[in-house]
Formats: C-alpha cells, sequence, structure tokens
C-alpha cells in the first residue's frame, strides 16, 4: 500500500514580514542537549576513542565552513572568532584530558568530553580577565557543537544554515537573526514574539516572509517537512495539498505584479496629490543594508540602529571601528543624511555574555536600556560620540539618542556631546560643527514633557514600538498580548498629537521611525496629525510612497481630526483601512 501524504493543518499566527515562502522546514532548536551516559564496554574503549577523534574532524570541517560563510555574508574581522573555536577543538589538554576521563571512568565519550569541558568552563567563567573569560564562552559553543556531533543531531545554529530553508524556531534573538543568510533562509517562523520584536524588525529588513506567534509549531512540524509561511496573512500551511500550492501560486504572482508597479512608482517624488511634499527615509541595521537604500529610494536612513554593530562582535568595536563603519554608511548615501542613533542596547538586545555591562534583570524593558546604560559608562558612550561625530565630516550626519525619558537625561548626554567635541578639536579631528541632534519620543514621560526637550534638540523621532509598549503596558515581545498592541488606540493618538504640537510649535522637525511608519494603512493618519518623515525598512518604502502620491493633504488632515475623535480603536482602524482602501482600489 502507498504510504499516505501527510495531511495539511494550518497554523494562524501574526504577519510579521510580508512575502509567501515555501520549503522545507529547518527545525532550530536552542535547547540544552541532554547528554546520555552509560558504561562502555572494556573492549569497546578504542572504538569510543575513534569516534572522539572522528568528531573533532567533523567538528573542525563544520566550524570552518561556516567561518568562510561569516566572511563572505558579514566580514572577515567578526568570521576571526571562529579561530578561537578551532583552537579550543586543537587543545591538547582538554583532549587528553578527556582521554584520561574515558580511561578511569569506562563511560561513553560524551560523558567525558562533558565532564571535562564544564570543568574548564566553570574555571575560566570564574577568572577576573575578560579575555580568558571569553575563553569560556569560546569552550561553551564548541562543546555544543562537538556534542551534537558526537550524538548525530544537527548543531543548533543558523549561521551555518546552507541549504535553503524555512527556519522554524521557538524564539531568535536578535543577534542570531542577524547572523541569517538572506540567500539560504526562506522564511522564518517562530512560537512566539510579535511585530515589533527585533528578529522580526530584522527579517522584514532582509526581506524574508516571516510569521510569529505561531504558538507551538516547534512540537507540530519536523526538519524536512515541507511549509507555506504566507507573511501577509500570517498564516504557516503544513503539508499543503496541490490545490493550496495553486492557490498559493496565484496569491504570490498577484502580489508580485502589484509589487512591480509600486516599485515603477517609487521613482517619483513623495509628494501628496496637493503637493505637499513628505520625507521617508529607511532604518537600518547593518551597514551593508545601505545597497537597500538606495534601491528603494529611501532619502537617506531615518534611523540606524548602532547597537547590532556591538551585537555581531565578539568584542566592544573601538572608536575606529565604529568610525569606519559609520563612516561607509555616511559616504554610501551622501548627500543624503544619515541618523545615527546612539546604542540602545538591553531590552530584548542584550550585549553578548563577554560584553555583559549590566547583568541579568527581571524586567530589562524598564531596566538599564539605551541611553541609561551609556550615562553610566561614559568612556563607552563617547568612543560612540567621538565615532559618530568624525563620520559627519564625510557626510551629513544627524544624531539621535534613545530612550530618552527627561529633559535632565537630554542634557546630561548632550554634555557629553559636547566633551566629546572638544576632545576631537584637541586631536585635531573634523567634525561637522553644525550636527543635528534628536530625541527620540519613546518614553511616555519624554511625550509628556515633549515641551521642555523640544528648545534642547533640533528634531524629534517617534519611536512608536516601544512608545506604544509603555504606554499601554504591552510587552512587545510578547505573543499572548500581542493583539492588545494598537497603534490605533486613543491614547496612541494623543500621545502622537501631543508630540508633534510640541514639535511644531518650537518649529523643530518630527519623524516616526516606529513599524508603524512603514504600514501604508497608517501614513495618510501620520500625515495628517503633522508628521514630517517616516522611516521605514527599506523594502516598505513603495507601498508608503503610493498611498502618500494618493492621497490629499487636506483629506488626511480630516482624515486625522476624525480619527481624533473616535473612542473605540475598532471605529478607528475602520475609518484608516476605509481610507486605504478607497486609495489603493483608485489605482
Ligand atoms: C521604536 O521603539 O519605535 C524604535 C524605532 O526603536 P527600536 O525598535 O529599535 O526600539
Ligand atoms: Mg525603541
Amino acid at each position: 500500500m502507498e504510504p499516505r501524504a501527510p495531511s495539511e493543518f494550518v497554523v494562524q499566527g501574526i504577519a510579521a514580514s510580508a512575502g509567501i515562502a515555501y520549503g522545507p522546514a529547518f527545525l532550530y532548536l536552542q535547547n540544552e542537549l541532554e547528554v546520555p551516559r552509560y558504561t562502555v564496554e572494556p573492549g569497546k574503549l578504542a572504538a569510543e576513542i575513534a569516534r572522539f577523534d572522528q568528531a573533532l574532524v567533523t567538528t573542525r570541517q563544520q566550524i570552518s565552513r561556516i567561518q568562510a560563510q561569516v566572511k563572505q555574508n558579514l566580514s572577515e574581522e567578526e568570521a576571526l572568532i571562529f579561530d578561537a573555536h578551532q583552537m579550543v577543538l586543537e587543545d591538547q589538554a582538554l583532549i587528553g584530558e578527556t582521554l584520561r576521563e574515558l580511561e578511569a571512568t569506562g563511560l561513553n565519550i560524551e560523558t567525558c568530553f562533558n565532564t571535562v569541558a564544564q570543568r574548564y568552563i566553570a574555571a575560566f567563567a570564574e577568572i577576573d580577565d575578560e579575555y580568558l573569560r571569553e575563553r569560556a564562552a569560546d569552550i561553551k559553543d564548541v562543546t555544543k557543537r562537538l556534542l551534537h556531533v558526537l550524538l548525530g543531531q544537527t548543531a543548533a545554529n543558523l549561521t551555518g544554515l546552507v541549504e535553503q530553508r524555512i527556519i522554524v524556531a521557538h524564539d531568535i534573538s536578535p543577534s542570531e537573526a542577524a547572523g541569517i543568510d538572506r540567500s539560504s533562509a526562506l522564511g522564518i517562523v517562530t512560537d512566539i514574539g510579535s511585530r515589533t520584536s527585533h528578529a522580526v524588525i530584522v527579517a522584514r529588513s532582509m526581506k524574508i516572509p516571516a510569521v510569529v506567534g505561531a504558538r507551538d509549531l516547534t512540537t507540530k512540524v519536523q526538519s524536512g517537512d515541507r511549509l507555506i509561511v504566507d507573511g501577509y496573512e500570517g498564516v504557516v500551511i503544513v503539508h499543503p495539498t496541490e490545490a493550496t500550492l495553486l492557490r498559493y501560486g496565484k496569491i504570490e504572482a498577484e502580489k508580485k505584479s502589484f509589487e512591480s508597479r509600486l516599485l515603477a512608482a517609487n521613482e517619483l517624488p513623495a509628494e501628496t496629490l496637493d503637493g505637499v511634499r513628505v520625507t521617508l527615509r529607511a532604518n537600518i541595521e547593518k551597514p551593508d543594508e545601505v545597497a537597500l537604500v538606495r534601491h528603494y529610494r529611501g532619502e537617506g536612513v531615518g534611523l540606524y540602529r548602532t547597537e547590532f554593530l556591538f551585537l555581531n562582535s565578539p568584542t566592544v568595536p573601538t572608536e575606529e571601528e565604529q568610525y569606519a563603519a559609520y563612516r561607509a554608511i555616511v559616504e554610501g548615501l551622501a548627500p543624503a543624511p544619515v541618523t545615527i542613533r546612539t546604542l540602545d542596547l538591553g531590552g530584548d538586545k542584550p550585549l553578548p555574555g563577554d560584553l555583559q555591562l549590566g547583568g541579568p534583570e527581571a524586567n530589562p524593558f524598564l531596566g538599564f536600556r539605551a541611553i541609561r546604560m551609556c550615562l553610566e559608562h561614559p568612556e563607552l558612550f563617547k568612543d560612540q560620540l567621538r565615532a559618530i561625530l568624525r563620520a559627519s565630516a564625510h557626510g551629513r550626519v544627524e544624531l539621535m539618542y534613545p530612550m530618552i525619558s527627561g529633559a535632565e537625561e537630554l542634557d546630561r548626554a548632550n554634555a557629553l556631546l559636547d566633551e566629546a567635541r572638544a576632545e576631537l578639536r584637541a586631536r585635531g579631528q573634523a567634525f561637522d560643527e553644525k550636527l543635528r541632534t534628536g530625541a527620540m519620543i519613546e518614553i511616555p514621560s519624554a511625550a509628556l514633557v515633549a515641551d521642555l526637550l523640544a528648545p534642547k534638540c533640533d528634531f524629534f523621532s517617534l519611536g512608536t514600538n516601544d512608545l506604544i509598549q509603555y504606554l499601554l503596558a504591552i510587552d512587545r515581545g510578547n505573543h499572548r498580548i500581542a493583539h492588545l498592541y494598537d497603534p490605533s488606540h486613543p491614547a496612541v493618538l494623543r500621545v502622537l498629537k501631543l508630540v508633534i504640537d510640541a514639535a511644531q510649535r518650537h518649529r523643530i522637525k518630527v519623524g516616526l521611525c516606529g513599524e508603524m511608519a512603514g504600514d501604508p494603512v497608517y501614513a495618510p493618519l501620520l500625515l495628517g496629525l503633522g508628521v514630517d518623515e517616516l522611516s521605514m525598512t527599506p523594502p516598505l518604502l513603495p507601498a508608503v510612497k503610493f498611498l502618500i502620491r494618493n492621497t490629499k493633504f487636506s483629506d488626511a488632515k480630516k482624515l486625522a481630526a476624525e480619527a481624533l475623535a473616535q473612542t473605540d480603536p475598532r471605529q478607528t482602524y475602520a475609518l484608516i483601512e476605509a481610507f486605504y482602501r478607497a486609495r489603493v482600489r483608485a489605482e
């Protein structure tokens, strides 16, 4: 009898990154490994040693492959970390001790190696020397990989993904996401997460279709199962039938044809039907996204999240390293401006183990994050400020502080910026004396004192991802409450209005760089409220520009007034969606 094809089933999650992907799953399980423990028959000890030798060779080959990939996708420097990993595998002390453990206990080689490695990790981790502590992280990483090889399992590493697969994971950290190779990740599905989690933002910037909040999908699929990821509707279809594939082929073709029309219209300026010009800029995480910004005609960068430079580096990047990265972006886009945001580490972007500045926290989103961390580490902060200032000599740079909560914090940040300027003058190094500085408005307290902040900066940038999180008390990464995360909540609209009005009274520009900026449904509302600039993941620019070009500013203002008068967020959304649909249909 023919084996029956597994039946199709559908899982509804949250649409996180547009597009449709079809292909085999790669189940990415980051769970702790279970190492089996058993006694080896005395006659089989030699075979156990041979198994160990073979695993060492295979692991070395794996690491070399990953190293070559990282070199190609990221940089030579980032690939260097794997040299340290190779050294662990060649460490005669570690290997010798493992073999002695085998002789002494007669236990299986996985147990022996793990026992010795854990001893090393514990010893290194305790040493009060950053370099040696780093070795503990290397040994940990390599141990996991070697054990995976010994146990015949696929090592959990997204950088090493070489075949074209759909990544299915419980969760993906921002640094793991940053290590994903665009050409091998067809799609991403996670059990948890929300539209504004940083891993998703990275997926969107790479144009990888993604669905998050797929509940327990990792327990329902296996590596190799065929999946459709519908990043438009937030749906995952496991074992799709021929009929479903056909339907999705058609949807994809229709969306593609709409997208190509959008791209053609994207060559025109972002101007409303009644001649109001809007600035559309791009959000980027990595210097190599400059090409993407140009491709999608971003008018420069409205948000460069510099923390990704730190997340992808084994050591804290020096002033020189940062300067080189910032300068490359600024020169790559000149004369268009680049808004460089100072470090926003913490929250869901903790520093990798060895760079830890704060230590674990019960509520990281309410904790030692962004400007708070920088103000307590002025040397680290000033390295970055000098690097940004120096990059400003090579094009148009704007500097922006994240997570400002009040005027005093802004004063302290600006005082350190003045110190950095003075240090560069003393060194005789050039920078733009007229560098514009801005504050992100993403904490409700900052919004409420926007009138006090406005005289101290040149622009505001509304960070709605965090602003909504803090205003509505909804963890932006928690899928259980993701449905409550609502940009059309009356409180959100009122706060946006408050900030925009304060900016206008003080004659400073106000932009918006949260994910809300990249949703074309919200574009007319934001215009009508008075936002001057929208900044978003580059691939979203054409759709937003399309809406702007099909909207009259006078209508957008009326829409904003009507939306502000609503009391029920569902009605507000219905109102702005109807406005959007009328313009898309009219095309
Ligand atoms: C925001 O909070 O809206 C924002 C743009 O910053 P991030 O997503 O990096 O926190
Ligand atoms: Mg933010």
